[in-house]
């Protein structure tokens, strides 16, 4: 895509959806940081169905602490990986306490020291929590960068490269929730949604997924081929029974 592209292609996400933010539910940035370590591999709703009661009592690395490694299990037990997940958490809420006076760290660096989180992790910190211009680098924004030709890559590392390049001001601190959500909810994984895509003229894949409507023609004129065919077939066996009944009669005739 050519610079004027991209910008294009981000103008008319943010024109969509002008206030983007994660759809993980917390209250601060510590919530915030167990609710992104615990979404790897889970969707956001699965982790807001668990954290909404855990969450309520549970503000601090201390309370998480206090709370313990099995209670925390048994909170999250909805959630994939949680045996190894409750494990990260409590580790983490423990160094937190131990190397941070309990405050969520402010670097990339010192954020991914911490058990259980990534890179992807510790940019959706900075970027969510404290504003920074970072692209955490998921499913759906490899998928969607991939696709479309807005930054190409082999890996997530290639793509998170490529997005600090070429995403403009005034979209680099949202772009990667623009991202995500235009993966979650249109871009999707099997069958994107084309039809109704902000930026299908500016998308190089192909090809396009036709609206429903037009998608259920073909296979009705299929099913009616199909039924078509079937009578043809239906006519033949018929016809070739007949010309077999009749192939058999007519050597006892002929004689
Ligand atoms: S046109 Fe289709 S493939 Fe391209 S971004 Fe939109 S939904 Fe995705």
């Amino acid at each position: 895509m050519t610079r004027d592209q991209v910008f294009e292609f981000f103008r008319r996400l943010a024109e969509a959806n002008p206030s983007p933010t994660t759809e993980l539910e917390s209250t601060n940035p510590y919530q915030l940081l167990v609710a992104v370590v615990l979404s790897a591999q889970a969707t956001d709703a699965s982790v807001n169905i668990a954290t909404k009661p855990l969450f309520a009592r549970i503000k601090t690395p201390k309370q998480m602490v206090d709370f313990g490694e099995e209670p925390l299990r048994q909170a999250i037990k909805t959630i994939g990986l949680f045996n190894t997940k409750a494990k990260n958490v409590i580790a983490l809420s423990q160094a937190l306490i131990d190397g941070h006076g309990s405050e969520i760290p402010r670097t990339r660096e010192e954020l991914q020291e911490l058990p259980g989180v990534g890179r992807k992790t510790a940019n959706v910190v900075l970027n969510t929590a404290f504003g920074e211009e970072t692209f955490a680098v998921d499913t759906h924004v490899f998928r969607v960068c991939n696709r479309t030709g807005l930054a190409p890559g082999k890996t997530v590392d290639d793509v998170e490269a490529k997005l600090e390049k070429i995403v403009p001001q005034p979209f680099r601190r949202d772009a990667h929730h623009w991202l995500i959500l235009h993966g979650r909810y249109t871009c999707k994984a099997r069958l994107p949604e084309c039809w109704r895509c902000p930026v299908i003229d500016l998308c190089r894949y192909k090809p396009k997924t036709p609206p429903p409507e037009e998608r259920a023609k073909p296979s009705a004129a299929r099913s009616g081929s199909r039924a078509s065919s079937r009578a043809r077939t239906a006519k033949g066996r018929t016809a070739s029974t007949r010309s077999a009944g009749r192939s058999r009669a007519r050597p006892s005739r002929l004689p």
